[in-house]
């Protein structure tokens, strides 16, 4: 059965969405989300305008309400999981406006319990607990890097300065180092690697995984308040490689997954920013921009597929690749601009063959 579910699922976009609960400081607030139905189905009100005119209906995979658990979302994941081990690629974005819950779903809170872990904590104890059971006629070799895209620039957010290369283990030498800009190898296809030149960690554990994000993201900015700031601005990609080699057959198959938290997709209002503020802005539309675009292009089965419109869509072409199917139903998500009183955020899904 869940070979049937998976056969069905791979190759297939799937489109979430998640509403996450008002703050303390927004507890006055009136909702703007109408309906949210079991099907997916979700109606917003815009309050400035009445009747049909201030409804908007929108159709997901699947919604899930401000009540909603990370373990209710992983859920819908696990799947994907699997697939990763079976050699298939996969991508996993958080999408949406600053401070709708991207990176809560990603990563989990700061010092999360177990029931608040996050996407990518327990994707990776997924990870490496199927490995583990699959020991006897399967070893798997995963290793990550992590970048950040700032600007058009890709960053190694795990690279440490020459002279400490001697402990690559001590992971918190990387906490203040160079962060430089990384080339981008034109054909992903051959290595699996889009970003050769970012250091990859093998790893044998999510701790190990976690401390090396730790530390990426101290690298990312020098300060707390910089951080946050700063990753609202950024996108931030976790790229896990696996290599599995059949006991058996001895035959060896390379897939990636790729975690990521996409930059705040507002939109920004051309007056109220200016110098670095808009440059940011638009590095930031037009990245979003270009991955919608090849989403669009992938669903409709283009024989050209844009992905040098952007350094994410580079990033991340190996798994944006060539049998994606959108449901009819289903836009691609980077149509979908929210409003900043509407607090919801789509997360996607690409596995790829
Ligand atoms: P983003 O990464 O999209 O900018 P955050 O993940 O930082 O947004 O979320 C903004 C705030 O909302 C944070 O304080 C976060 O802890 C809180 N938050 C987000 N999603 C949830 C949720 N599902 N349940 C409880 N709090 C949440
Ligand atoms: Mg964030």
């Amino acid at each position: 059965k869940l070979h049937n579910e998976l056969q069905e699922l791979k190759g297939n976009i799937r489109v979430y969405c998640r509403i996450r609960p008002f703050s303390p400081k927004e507890k006055d607030k009136n909702s703007t989300i109408e309906y949210v139905g079991d099907n997916g189905e979700l109606v917003v009100v815009n309050p400035a305008k009445s009747g049909k005119e201030g409804r908007k209906m929108f159709k997901f995979n699947k919604v899930y309400g401000p009540t909603s658990t990370q373990g209710e979302v992983f859920s819908d994941i696990q799947p994907f999981i699997q697939s990763v081990l079976d050699g298939f690629n996969v991508c996993i974005f958080a999408y949406g406006p600053t401070g709708s819950g991207k990176t809560y779903t990603m990563m989990g809170p700061n010092g999360a319990r177990e029931e608040q872990w996050g996407v990518n904590h327990r994707t990776l104890n997924d990870l490496f607990r199927i490995s583990k059971s699959r020991e006897t006629t399967f070893t798997y070799e995963i290793s990550v890097q992590m970048v950040e895209i700032y600007n058009e620039k890709v960053r190694d957010l795990l690279s440490i300065d020459s002279s400490q290369k001697k402990y690559p283990f001590k992971f918190y030498f990387f906490v203040l180092l160079n962060l430089h800009t990384l080339g981008i190898l034109s054909n992903s296809q051959s290595s699996g690697l889009t970003v050769p030149d970012a250091i990859m960690f093998p790893v044998k554990s999510t701790s190990d995984v976690l401390e090396l994000m730790d530390a990426g993201m101290k690298n990312a900015a020098k300060s707390a308040t910089a951080l946050n700031e700063r990753s609202s601005r950024s996108h931030s990609v976790l790229t896990i490689h696996v290599r599995g080699t059949d006991l058996k057959t001895n035959s060896s198959m390379r897939s990636s997954l790729h975690l990521v938290d996409l930059a705040g997709s507002e939109r920004v209002d051309r007056s109220e920013v200016t110098g670095d503020r808009l440059k940011e802005a638009q590095h930031i539309n037009k990245s979003l921009s270009a991955l919608g675009d090849v989403i669009f292009a992938l669903s409709q089965k283009n024989s050209h597929i844009p992905y040098r419109n952007s350094k994410l869509t580079q990033v991340l072409q190996s798994s944006l690749g060539n049998s994606l199917s959108l449901s009819s139903s289903l836009r691609p998500v980077c149509l979908i601009r929210t409003r900043k009183y509407v607090l919801l955020y789509e997360i996607l899904f690409l596995p790829v063959m």
